[in-house]
């Protein structure tokens, strides 16, 4: 269906749990796990498959499997093969820290998933450790090696750009994608929930990276796309920006967030949440209604640069 200002919304990311087998240090605070979403507030499969079929008749078409860490809850290959089967439902993809990928990748693949996004900030073991408080870096290593085997392709990188931590490994993610099928795509950071933001890391914004590579040629970006897309001569990858603060793309925002506690969030930077437990309760009619109604609430853009109040949710409890 079209929003309030003419948008096709036909994208909705879910938000399987808020746990999460890392800790990165601009995502979560560091006693983030201490008031995790209790188990019983966290939505049941059976009401996250019926929140998928409404959504699937009011036009959404890709689900975002995502979290917190999505491999991590019990059941998400039945939980994505139910997904995939939806009448309407045309892809489903998965946004993963990759670390539980070496075991799940085929079987993702069979339950449908298309591809999966993998988020890897760093290729130095320790300072990996370092900015997940305690991840294995060969284990994502051998995730992305499993998830190409498994035919998850093209898989997209996720790169958070962190001043002072990972900006001297541009050069070698751009690298990357002259040898590899891979799509690498740089975030920018967000100022987000309670996380170590601001403090420990500066903000670069896209352009500053682009400027660095001149040698990057753009390329036609995917429909939909929230990133602006550029390859190396010759490269068998791409190299993406993601501009959420210094570019917004606002005007061509397709989607619509599920929180796992059960709130539609209709812009990731603002506060408003729409509570989808209660309609749950109701007739299916009801249900479209709601949903309806939240993506009526879509604003026509965020207020990050204007002097919005700071978002609340931390970002493992929102899916990103
Ligand atoms: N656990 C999965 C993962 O690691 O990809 C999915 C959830 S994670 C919240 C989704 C993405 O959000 C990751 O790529 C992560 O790096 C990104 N992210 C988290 N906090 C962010 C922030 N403050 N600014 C920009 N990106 C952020």
């Amino acid at each position: 269906m079209k929003d309030n200002f003419g948008r096709e919304i036909n994208y909705l990311r879910i938000s399987v749990t808020d746990r999460c087998n890392l800790r990165c240090r601009y995502c979560m605070p560091a006693d983030g796990f201490a008031n995790i979403i209790p188990r019983e507030e966290i939505l049941s499969f059976e009401e996250i498959e019926r929140l998928a079929q409404a959504a699937a008749k009011i036009g959404i078409s890709k689900i975002r499997l995502t979290g917190g860490e999505p491999l991590v809850r019990h059941g998400i290959v039945e939980l994505a093969s139910k997904i995939s089967s939806i009448e309407g439902i045309n892809e489903v993809v998965i946004t993963t820290n990759g670390l539980l990928l070496e075991d799940m990748a085929e079987d993702l693949k069979k339950a449908g998933v298309s591809r999966v996004n993998i988020s890897i900030d760093t290729m130095d073991p320790e300072k990996y450790s370092h900015i997940t408080r305690g991840g294995k870096l060969e284990k994502v290593m051998r995730g992305i090696e499993a998830a190409e085997r498994a035919g998850l392709t093209p898989i997209k990188l996720n790169v958070v750009a962190l001043g002072g931590f990972n900006d001297d490994e541009f050069g070698d993610f751009i690298e990357l994608t002259r040898e590899k099928p891979y799509i690498v795509r740089f975030i920018e950071l967000m100022p987000i929930g309670h996380a170590d933001v601001g403090d420990s890391y500066g903000f670069i914004s896209n352009q500053e990276i682009l400027e660095r590579f001149p040698e990057l040629v753009p390329v036609d970006n995917e429909k939909y796309s929230v990133s602006d897309d550029f390859m190396l001569p010759g490269g068998k990858g791409k190299v993406g920006f993601i501009s959420a603060l210094s570019n917004h793309f606002c005007a061509t925002c397709n989607k619509i967030r599920l929180t796992s506690d059960g709130k539609i969030k209709p812009c990731l930077h603002s506060n408003e949440e729409i509570d989808m437990k209660g309609p749950l309760a109701l007739s299916d009619d009801e249900l479209l209604r709601a949903l309806t109604l939240s993506i009526n609430h879509k604003a026509e853009h965020h207020l990050l640069n204007e002097g919005a109040a700071p978002i609340e949710r931390d970002m493992n409890k929102i899916g990103g």
